[in-house]
């Protein structure tokens, strides 16, 4: 993320010139749709398209326009692959529809449930809160049946689409091979009654239960199971169809009356899905279809994310370790068609940037009016609660890593009081808000998390209880004579964090030792290491009384 601070854009924002586009449409209730298929746990980068959907809604809002966002989980998609980690069959489920699959953690109504719920509840802790809409349950409503039926009337428009998209730079005989074959293709699959699937095969082997006749006279279906063999033709209403899925798309976005949804590049990308289910939403719907926003993908110290790869870093694996502000500030800071990194070695760093532009916005910092008018279209966007009218100072995240690390040793009674007097400090603050105060104790987990999780060697501050027999035979007798002299120092009087650090200096000047090696002295005592957080405020940290008896220990 260091990098890419260059990438800022001080002028004008994207965001006026996205809500300005959408604004064209100008229907009663604006609706911002968000979509993501549930093949397992979901990664933080698809918080970046709900994000973009909230932020349309709020400047709407901010217009005084009627405007709403959906979530829809695609939970209706059939099994291809499980996450390892899952312990259901593969053999029994693959081809099954997610919302057909029980849930083996046992607390949702269907697998495809579970993941929605997992990511759907850390939603508002993003400061999101569109509503959520189940696939499964839309192709139950009797307008996406309606649609359904719409594609296969017009089942030959939408194979002269997909020939005229699909095929448009294949070769001679891949596109006549491909013709051939949407000569008998149509745009919606059904799941077996007997069996259950609506496909069979994994990976590279998938045939879908594919409709193989519609009479449109009789209403009626016929299709055949690519898994067990069962086929009929029976009515329309008596059957589960799937529309396939570049037809699944323009068909939801007419059902729901969508004005505008983001997508990621895969699927924006120029003549890809996006564009042929506009294409469908104009010849078989009769409608433009929504405003196409597309974005670039959030990668992940360099690398981009998947879904079911396992081991995913989930919304709630960045809630544990940051605040949800800051990666919302990440996203939106840049062109949405430039990639974001999350470098997590980085947060403190980041959490750092992202305070100094909240106190841009609250005018405390000379800076230029671009800089100005920037914060304050991005500032309200990247928050996840109302804008408070007073500036709420925020504990520093770097004291909350070392500051986290000492509750064991301290309690946390003692932390609390010890983050007030330094956020008073740090504000220069004669009294701290209720609001300031109840944002500590987050901080400070968060900063433990991440410490644990990501923190560099430098970063732990791991104080042994005991003064280990090996460092004790490293004092010499200056370094002892170093000791007694500053602890005579902190019993006469009591300092801060300044005045401690001077304290250091002088004492080692008096028994003539150089002062790294006294600075080393109290750190291999303290924590076993030669180097470490500053030592003014750690040793306030700790507590007089507490430091006072360690180094009597070893005298
Ligand atoms: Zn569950
Ligand atoms: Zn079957």
């Amino acid at each position: 993320m260091a990098s890419d601070e260059s990438q800022e854009e001080f002028s004008i924002h994207w965001i006026r010139d996205l809500v300005d586009e959408v604004l064209e449409r100008s229907p009663e209730q604006y609706l911002i749709v968000t979509g993501k298929s549930m093949s397992g746990s979901v990664h933080i980068g698809f918080m970046k398209e709900i994000i973009i959907a909230d932020v349309i809604k709020r400047e709407l809002h901010a217009l005084g326009k009627n405007a709403k966002t959906v979530f829809i989980s695609d939970d209706y998609d059939p099994i291809r692959s499980f996450p390892p980690s899952l312990t259901l069959s593969p053999d029994e489920y693959m081809g099954v529809p997610y919302s057909d699959a029980p849930d083996p953690h046992g607390c949702c109504e269907s697998l495809g449930a579970h993941w929605t719920n997992e990511l759907v509840e850390s939603f508002p802790e993003f400061g999101a809160d569109p509503e959520v809409v189940l696939q499964s349950k839309l192709y139950e409503t009797k307008e996406m049946l309606d649609a359904v039926r719409t594609c296969l009337v017009n089942t030959e428009t939408i194979r002269e689409i997909l020939i005229e998209f699909v095929a448009h730079d294949f070769g001679d005989k891949q596109r006549a091979e491909y013709i051939e074959s949407m000569k008998t293709w149509y745009p919606a699959s059904v799941i077996c009654p007997v069996c259950g699937r609506i496909q069979s095969g994994g990976k590279g082997s998938i045939v879908p239960n594919r409709v193989t006749a519609y009479n449109q006279e009789e209403d009626e279906v016929s299709y055949e199971c690519a898994h067990c063999g069962h086929s009929e033709t029976a009515k329309f209403d008596k059957l589960r169809l799937k529309l396939s899925w570049r037809v699944d798309w323009p068909a939801k976005w007419y059902v729901m009356q969508t004005t505008v949804e983001p997508a990621g590049k895969d699927h924006a990308v120029k003549g890809g899905s996006y564009d042929t289910g506009l294409e469908m939403s104009r010849r078989v719907f009769g409608w433009s279809g929504p405003v196409k926003v597309p974005f670039e993908w959030v990668r992940l110290a360099g690398k981009d994310m998947g879904t079911s790869k396992g081991n995913v870093f989930t919304p709630r694996s960045w809630l544990n370790i940051a605040p949800p502000e800051l990666f919302r500030y990440m996203v939106l800071r840049t062109d949405l068609e430039k990639s974001n990194n999350i470098q997590t070695d980085l947060i403190p760093d980041l959490v750092d940037i992202y305070e100094t532009f909240e106190r841009t916005y609250y005018g405390f910092d000379d800076v230029d009016n671009e800089k100005q008018d920037f914060a304050r279209v991005l500032y309200p966007n990247t928050e996840v609660r109302p804008v408070s009218d007073e500036y709420i100072p925020k504990l520093s995240f770097k004291f909350a890593i070392v500051t986290s690390q000492l509750q064991g040793i301290v309690g946390e009674r003692v932390i609390l009081g010890r983050c007030y007097d330094v956020l008073k400090k740090q504000h220069s603050l004669t009294d701290i808000s209720p609001e300031a105060k109840a944002l500590i104790p987050t901080r400070l987990s968060r900063a433990l998390a991440w410490v644990k999780e990501f923190g560099s060697e430098q970063d732990i501050v791991d104080v042994p209880e005991t003064v280990s027999d090996e460092i004790i035979t490293t004092l010499t007798d200056d370094d002892k004579r170093f000791l007694s002299r500053f602890v005579e120092i902190l019993e006469k009087e009591s300092l801060d964090e300044d005045s401690i650090q001077t304290a250091i200096f002088t004492t080692a000047k008096e028994v003539e030792i150089k002062p790294k090696r006294a600075f080393q002295v109290l750190y291999k005592i303290l924590i076993s290491r030669k180097s470490g957080p500053r030592l003014g405020p750690f040793l306030l940290l700790l507590g007089t009384d507490w430091v006072l008896e360690r180094i009597r220990s070893l005298l």
